[in-house]
């Protein structure tokens, strides 16, 4: 379980056999056996190519998205670093600072330490809005030498001089691009401005527009690039499914989902907050009892939420897209997409809930008339079109008016079951180029904040 505080400390047990593949990386011993107990037998692309670079001291641009083994990439030669040269943590001065941009995820990476450095002497803290600060001031007070940190509440401790950066030897922006989207680019440009000028960087996102790119040369030099499953590519285990529907039968219909999978979990995204609320409450009508996550529940509702999923407990989940990246929960069988995203990528986000860790996964778009354009949106981006599901009791309820005017696969109709999209020769635009390209489909993002200053999801 992730709790706000998280300290970890050396706890011996006996030895299993380390996994070859990872010590060809060069990765310590107390590292090898960790992963090990974590039945980790071979690096993800991402930690293959990322690993030796780290190892050597380099600065890196890492293009991945969550579900890849990204926190690994960066935990595990952090991890190395700090325990080849071995100090007592000094207090209020982490070695490693580590920037996430939501509660959930900082408290995952956190938990990524503890498990990963397991067998290390060293030590580990997440601080995070929503949470008392005093128990974040102590550990900080106590000395930690990871410090994982959204960027609100790291602010707010360092004005308050309860922590600073100055011994900061290696620093991580992690999910940058989501990170911009919330608004945090002046708190980010702050943090960056304090770092001492010598240390490690390194960013990851999942996409790289213009202000990343930015971003990432105001931090990096010479900084090593890899690169994994752009985001446009949604992960191939996934199956991939959408149901024309009228706005008033998607209740019905996530219910009738929900029961033909009797043991597994269902995550289901919305766009709104009060929508996650509302769908809770009729899904409770309907006798299925579940929960919602979003930005307006208190930080210990979303953690009690996550950890009912993760556990079975409740086995629906409702969530927005602020939720979508921290989650990472194993048994997840089908992400619906009770509304689609207004923003295409986090489509891509929502669906690789599933799926995770080499497991095969489920996903079904609810798609209503309205919602058209944004469907259209997504299979620009992911250039495919997505196949619409056959037999379920809405079934020709609304007409399907499929994009294959705008879409189509080279070969047999769009109606059959998904089939990977390759790089090129899958998908061809007809009539133009405009969707080989990915700034073609895009719709302009829309900020995270509402004009009234609230956050929509
Ligand atoms: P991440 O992209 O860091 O959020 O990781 C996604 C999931 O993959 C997490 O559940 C990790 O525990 C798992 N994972 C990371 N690296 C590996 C690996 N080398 N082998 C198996 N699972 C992994």
């Amino acid at each position: 379980m992730t709790t706000n505080i998280l300290t970890h400390h050396d706890k011996p047990t006996p030895a299993p056999t380390p996994s070859a593949a990872f010590a060809s990386l060069s990765l310590a011993e107390p590292i090898l056996r960790a992963l090990q107990a974590k039945n980790y037998t071979e690096p993800s692309p991402i930690q293959a190519q990322a690993i030796p670079h780290l190892l050597q001291g380099r600065d890196l641009i890492g293009v991945a998205q969550t579900g890849t083994g990204k926190t690994a990439a960066f935990a595990l030669p952090i991890l190395q670093r700090l325990a080849a040269n071995p100090r007592p943590a000094i207090s209020r001065r982490p070695r490693a600072l580590i920037l996430a941009p939501t509660r959930e995820l900082a408290a995952q990476i956190a938990q990524s330490f503890a498990d990963y450095g397991r067998f290390l002497k060293l030590s580990y803290a997440a601080v995070f809005g929503g949470v008392n600060i005093t128990p974040q001031i102590r550990a900080l007070s106590r000395g930690v030498d990871v410090l994982i940190a959204t960027p609100g509440r790291l602010m707010d401790l360092e004005r308050q001089k309860h922590v600073s950066f100055d011994q900061v030897e290696v620093f991580v922006l992690d999910e940058a691009d989501r990170m911009l989207d919330l608004g945090f680019v002046h708190e980010i440009k702050r943090i960056i401005s304090k770092l001492p000028p010598r240390r490690q960087s390194l960013l990851f996102s999942a996409t790289m527009p213009p202000a990343i790119q930015e971003l990432a040369s105001s931090l990096v030099h010479n900084a090593a690039r890899v690169e994994v499953t752009p985001v446009s590519s949604t992960a191939e285990r996934i199956e991939q499914h959408v149901c024309h529907v009228n706005r008033q039968d998607k209740c019905k219909l996530l219910v009738h989902f929900i029961n033909q999978k009797p043991s597994g979990l269902v995550l289901t995204f919305v766009r709104m907050k009060h929508m996650a609320n509302k769908l809770v409450d009729q899904l409770a009508k309907e006798g299925v009892q579940a929960e919602a996550i979003h930005g307006n529940k208190s930080q210990a509702a979303r953690q009690r939420a996550l950890e009912n999923f993760r556990t079975g407990r409740s086995r629906v989940l409702v969530a927005t897209d602020i939720a979508a990246r921290g989650i990472d929960v194993k048994g997840i069988a089908l992400v619906v997409n009770y509304d689609l995203p207004e923003e295409p990528e986090s489509y891509v986000h929502r669906i690789g809930r599933t799926a995770r860790a080499g497991l095969d996964g489920q996903a079904i778009a609810f798609c209503d008339n309205s919602e058209r354009n944004l469907l259209r949106n997504v299979e620009r981006l992911i250039r495919r079109s997505i196949p619409v599901l056959k037999g379920h009791p809405f079934e020709g309820t609304v007409s399907a008016e499929r994009p294959s005017q705008t879409l189509e696969y080279s070969g047999s109709g769009i109606d059959r079951p998904h089939r990977p999209a390759r790089r090129s020769g899958g998908f061809r635009p007809s009539g133009s180029n405009r969707l080989g390209s990915r700034s073609g489909g895009k719709s302009t993002p829309r900020p995270a904040f509402n004009k009234a200053g609230f956050s929509r999801y």
